[in-house]
């Protein structure tokens, strides 16, 4: 097949973390693979969870070499002419020229694949995911099992020192002590961080 007889398109796995977006996207990328195409995989280099930002891993351990991007222009910059699939995980931390560069690829015949979580963890999206799901041919949003009750999780429950953390906390935390679980929205808090200080208070009244 020459490549100019190629349509592009753009897919988005979507989906709150746990749910499976980096398993779903290496199962693509090895498909591709085992169909000869020629295939690139980025990621954000703020995600360093997995061991090493060289990599695409899911929470099953599958892994993938990556190469890490601080912005999306040097996608645009990295992908080579005869690329057929350029695979993007963790794409909430990228900038909203993700947008073009993913239109740009497409429109040239390629097949986009981009994995990011759609909310943040107060709920809100993230991002430039909104944009990349409305430009997007093909999206799938894949759900967690919620941690508490067992329901299906789309939420992203972010904990400090195991307690919700408030909404104004800065939306992508860097080397925090955070952590995250999967939620359903009835299960997911977020408080808001007046509340949360009189809670505090309160909690140290009643101890005095
Ligand atoms: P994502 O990229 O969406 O964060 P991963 O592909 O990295 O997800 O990991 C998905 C895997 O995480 C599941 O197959 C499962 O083994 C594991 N997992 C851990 N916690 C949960 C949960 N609460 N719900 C579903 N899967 C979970
Ligand atoms: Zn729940």
């Amino acid at each position: 097949m020459y490549h100019g007889a190629q349509y592009g398109w753009i897919e988005v796995i979507s989906g709150v973390m746990f749910s499976g977006k980096s398993e779903e996207l290496l199962r693509r990328v090895r498909r591709a693979l085992i169909a000869r195409k020629k295939v690139q995989v980025f990621k954000s280099h703020l995600d360093d969870r997995y061991g090493g930002v060289f990599r695409v891993s899911s929470h099953d351990g599958a892994a993938f070499d990556a190469h890490p991007v601080h912005a999306s222009v040097q996608i645009a910059e990295l992908v080579r002419l005869d690329t057929d699939v350029v695979a993007i995980d963790e794409a909430q931390f990228l900038d909203d020229g993700i947008v073009r560069v993913a239109n740009d690829l497409a429109d040239r015949g390629v097949r986009v694949i981009v994995a990011g979580t759609d909310m943040d963890f107060r709920g809100e999206p993230f991002g430039p995911m909104p944009l990349l799901l409305a430009v997007a041919e093909r999206v799938d949003k894949l759900h967690a099992i919620c941690v508490r009750c067992g329901d299906l999780a789309t939420r992203n429950q972010r904990l400090i020192d195991g307690r919700p953390a408030p909404a104004e906390g800065p939306t992508i935390q860097v080397g925090g002590a955070e952590s995250y679980e999967a939620r359903c929205r009835r299960c997911h808090e977020v408080p808001h961080v007046d509340r949360a200080q009189t809670e505090l208070t309160m909690g140290e009244g009643s101890r005095a």
